[in-house]
């Protein structure tokens, strides 16, 4: 069957200025394949960069139905609140939790007080060193739901008139163009691929993967306590793995919540399914605290298998990978998905450039240019999280030592502490 040789004109976004700027082709037309928060933001951000010009469409298998539930929070870097912002999706978040401190410890279980090795604040705060990339007084991140996030990109894309098409995309089509699982073709000028971190659309098209596993998993689960956070997340890092305290708004039976990745061996996460409730509370009670008082389990625990992964090419003549399906790195940092709308950025950057050039949306080297902007920093990020989740999945004792020093050192040191915070800030 032969459907469609572009999807629809996507509308909404008004006369922007990046619309009046790409005046030199009459239409373009982007294909995402992947309905996951990245897929959704690109759509999105090719619809608001290219306006009337373009006609974007989503494909997804999943879109037949309601998402299935996600207990994961996330870190929002204030790179990706501006780009959510400028789409139109922020507001549609409702209340998100600012992170205005980060506290980094690697305190032993037993040790009666757990000393802060490492600490950023807000910019503009007592901590925030001068040249901080994020805006005067702007917090470290913004908490939002995984759910709730997905929710207002839906929402949004089908206000902006984004086609939302229940199909998976297969690979290419042996006439041209793209298949669709049911037989059908497209031919878009650029296909987005956003088919998430076990894509098919990628191997289809010959992109290799390259992944190894960390032989842990992330236990997500959203915890009630008695007492405020007052914005604080805590990194602490222990020798199964780093447990992550992330703020959420105050709300649940006991006042207050916050989200919890609780990285773990994979062998022990194995008995954890036969756990009852109270044991499971005792074992993250021990990792939490006493801090913020007395806790509860807001949610069920649910592991998610962690794995470090990059593709071999980012681009090729007609398609971009972008999100988990071009790079997976730890969750140690929180990283994951804004470096997928970091590459949604910078997609969407050089392709609008090629429009406006008069070039062909998929124009060489304007995805040469987006493969040499993104692959190493991701390369980077993911190298970086992969070693300190190495360095500090350990309890050896000169090991300790060094880093102990190190973090001491980093403390103490404003431009190498600012180079940090930029990099997480996603604007580094
Ligand atoms: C425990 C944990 C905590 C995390 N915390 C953070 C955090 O705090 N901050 C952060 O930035 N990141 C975090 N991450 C990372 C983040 O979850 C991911 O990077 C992000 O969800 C990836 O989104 P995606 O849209 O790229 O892929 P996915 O969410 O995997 O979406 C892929 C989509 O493609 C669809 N699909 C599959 N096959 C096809 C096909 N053939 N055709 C069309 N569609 C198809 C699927 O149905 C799915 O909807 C965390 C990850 C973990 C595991």
């Amino acid at each position: 069957m032969q459907r469609q040789g572009a999807p629809p004109r996507s509308r909404a976004f008004g006369n922007s200025q990046a619309e009046r700027q790409v005046t030199g082709r009459q239409r373009v037309s982007v294909a995402v394949a992947g309905a996951g928060h990245t897929g959704l933001a690109a759509a999105l951000a090719f619809a608001e960069r290219l306006g009337a010009t373009a006609s974007v469409a989503v494909y997804d298998p999943a879109l037949t139905g309601p998402p299935a539930p996600d207990p994961r929070h996330f870190a929002l870097t204030p790179a990706s609140r501006r780009l959510l912002q400028r789409i139109g999706v922020w507001d549609g978040l409702g209340a998100v939790q600012p992170i205005v401190r980060m506290e980094i410890t690697d305190s032993r279980l037993a040790d009666p007080v757990r000393p802060t090795l490492l600490a950023f604040g807000a910019s503009g705060s007592q901590d925030a060193p001068e040249d901080d990339a994020a805006e005067d007084g702007e917090p470290l991140a913004h908490m939002a739901g995984s759910d709730t996030l997905r929710a207002a990109l839906r929402r949004r894309a089908a206000e902006a008139r984004i086609a939302l098409v229940p199909r998976a995309v297969t690979g290419r089509a042996p006439e041209g163009g793209f298949a669709l699982d049911d037989g059908a073709i497209i031919r878009p000028d650029l296909i987005v691929v956003a088919d998430g971190a076990r894509s098919r659309l990628r191997e289809a098209l010959g992109v290799g993967w390259v992944s190894r596993p960390f032989g842990q998993h992330g236990i997500v689960a959203t915890i009630a306590h008695e007492r405020d956070h007052g914005g604080v997340a805590v990194q602490h890092f222990l020798p199964s793995g780093p447990f992550a305290i992330l703020p959420l708004p105050p709300g649940g039976r006991l006042g207050h919540r916050s989200s919890i990745v609780w990285s773990e061996r994979s062998d022990a996460v194995e008995g954890l399914s036969h756990a009852d409730e109270a044991d499971i509370l005792r074992e993250i009670g021990r990792r939490f605290g006493h801090r913020l008082g007395a806790i509860a389990l807001e949610t069920p625990v649910r592991p998610y298998p962690l794995a470090a992964g990059i593709a071999r090419r980012f681009a090729g003549a007609d398609f971009a990978l972008v999100g988990d399906t071009a790079h997976v790195v730890h969750p140690i940092a929180g990283q994951g998905l804004n470096l997928g709308l970091g590459d949604v950025e910078c997609l969407v950057r050089e392709v609008a450039g090629a429009v406006r050039l008069g070039l062909e949306p998929a124009d060489g080297e304007a995805l040469r240019s987006y493969e040499r902007a993104r692959r190493p920093h991701t390369l980077g990020m993911g190298l970086a999280m992969a070693g300190l989740n190495g360095l500090f999945s350990n309890d050896a004792g000169p090991l300790r030592l060094a880093r102990d020093i190190g973090m001491g050192i980093v403390d103490r040191a404003p431009r190498l502490k600012a180079a940090l915070m930029r990099r997480a800030s996603g604007v580094g």
